[in-house]
């Protein structure tokens, strides 16, 4: 099958797949991982296995990578295009301690501080799964120093901090502190917006698509069938089996497994229309900092960064020396090239790190990330019925997917502990949002309400 162009125009909410062995976006990631690993080829016949999972994203690895390992299940991964191809292959590699978009003072308030807790545990856990399959599998994927610095952006943000990282220490008995500029400065990064920082013990920097690369090993490894180029372009359930039509054959299975993210098209599944929003992110990557440049930005940390706007910018050092940073961008696919959302990108960096308004910038990409209604996800099955979803990480998937894998291959297998159940992630699904055609134009107006926030005040 030809290779297709990428479609830097696609859109979820407009198109109705992701297209079909579609090329991969032009990030720096897929540029720098090496060879691709083998899969098993294309659909061409019709097949009948156990589970489908549909998406070869982290999610979809990780739940085939558990299904086959820990279960035993014969599972069968179906991506539309290539093997990582949608968030997994475009993100800022940044896995930090987190799902949704939540704080954890906004859990507390919302569930009280017995479920906050046994949530913060749950990610803990998640962030430990996260680690387990890189050792274990030996995925080498360019491990950065440990920790996440999160960088107040105006000085009235760092009493914000304090109380997040007192509220942290006391109820969640994780050790952050908050560092000032001057220490900021001295001993991590050089950001000239910066007006110090809370610096998390947990947090790390990875090569997404080695990663990918790797946890597609491990899957095939213990059994798991990755089939690329495959799309799921319809899809009937009849008695208690599904047929997942792709373009060259029709799949049967017991079960299925959705974990198809912020690349979700309305006609997948109409039980999850309208229960997630598509978000674009874009990212851009400089050439090589010269050691000029690297001296002036005074980086002596790989950690991953963020700052505290509304409309965060996410940022680190490569280890060859280039710098990466991303942001919110466009609310439709057909003005996602818009120079506009690039130029407030690169604006960013050089009003963060003056130095490199003479780094040229060699990579940029954009992709749709998954945000649920309610700002936190969902690992869940549908209505009893042998479906699963593992969807709205808003943005911080790269650990936790990880831990959505093997909770959902855990549901998929039937022995889920009903002592999670307690946690609102695992128990309910994603809510529908009441006001479904002003979504886009409500998004509009938020993000000029948030950049109103992010600047104008002090
Ligand atoms: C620009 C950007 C920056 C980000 N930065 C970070 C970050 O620094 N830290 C962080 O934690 N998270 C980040 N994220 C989010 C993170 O990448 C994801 O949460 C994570 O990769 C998990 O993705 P996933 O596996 O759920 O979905 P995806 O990786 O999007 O995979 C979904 C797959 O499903 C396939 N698919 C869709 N429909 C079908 C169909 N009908 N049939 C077959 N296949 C189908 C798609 O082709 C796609 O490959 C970022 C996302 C973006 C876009």
């Amino acid at each position: 099958m030809p290779l297709r162009k990428y479609n830097p125009h696609y859109d979820p909410l407009v198109d109705e797949t992701p297209g079909c062995n579609t090329d991969y976006a032009p990030t720096y990631w897929v540029d720098s991982a090496g060879i691709q690993p083998e899969d098993d080829g294309t659909v061409s016949t019709d097949m009948s296995v156990d589970t489908v999972v549909i998406g070869s994203g982290f999610t979809g690895l990780a739940t085939a990578l558990f299904l086959a390992k820990e279960h035993h299940i014969e599972v069968a991964v179906l991506e539309a295009n290539r093997l990582g191809w949608g968030c997994t292959s475009r993100n800022g590699g940044q896995a930090q301690l987190a799902t949704g978009r939540l704080s954890r003072n906004q859990w507390l308030k919302k569930w009280g501080e017995t479920t906050a807790k046994a949530l913060h545990e749950e990610i803990c856990q998640g962030f430990a799964t996260f680690e387990a399959i890189i050792k274990d599998e030996d995925i080498s994927c360019d491990l950065t120093d440990r920790g996440h610095l999160y960088i107040a952006h105006k000085p009235s943000i760092l009493a914000r901090l304090s109380r997040e990282s007192e509220l942290n220490n006391k109820v969640f008995s994780y050790n952050t502190e908050i560092i000032d500029t001057h220490r900021l400065r001295a001993e991590y990064v050089n950001e000239h917006h910066s007006c110090g920082a809370l610096l998390e013990p947990t947090g790390l920097g990875v090569h997404p698509v080695k990663l990918a690369y790797g946890y597609a090993r491990a899957a095939r490894k213990y059994g798991a069938k990755i089939y690329t180029s495959s799309p799921v372009i319809a899809w009937e359930e009849k008695q208690d089996y599904h047929y997942l039509v792709t373009p060259k054959g029709i799949i049967k299975a017991h079960r299925v497994a959705i974990a198809t993210g912020g690349y979700t098209h309305t006609s997948l599944s109409p039980y999850l229309s309208y229960r997630y929003m598509p978000i674009l992110s874009n990212s851009v990557v400089t050439g090589v900092l010269t050691s000029g440049q690297l001296e002036e930005c005074s980086i002596k940390t790989s950690m991953v960064m963020t700052d505290t706007r509304i409309l965060r910018f996410y940022y680190r050092l490569l280890p060859d020396g280039r710098m990466q940073i991303g942001t919110r961008s466009a609310i439709t696919g057909s003005d996602a090239d818009n120079k506009k959302h690039y130029a407030l990108l690169v604006d960013g960096l050089h009003r963060k790190f003056p130095a490199l308004k003479s780094a040229p910038i060699d990579y940029s990409w954009w992709g749709w990330v998954d945000v649920s209604h309610d700002m936190m996800p969902r690992i869940t099955q549908i209505d009893k019925k042998n479906i699963f979803y593992a969807l709205g990480y808003g943005g911080n998937g790269v650990s936790f997917s990880a831990q959505a894998g093997k909770r959902m291959a855990q549901k998929v297998a039937g022995v889920f502990d009903s002592n999670l159940e307690k946690l609102p992630i695992y128990s309910s699904e994603l809510p529908k949002h009441p006001l479904r055609p002003l979504r886009r134009p409500g998004q509009w107006l938020l993000y000029r309400y948030y950049h109103g926030l992010d600047s104008i005040l002090p």
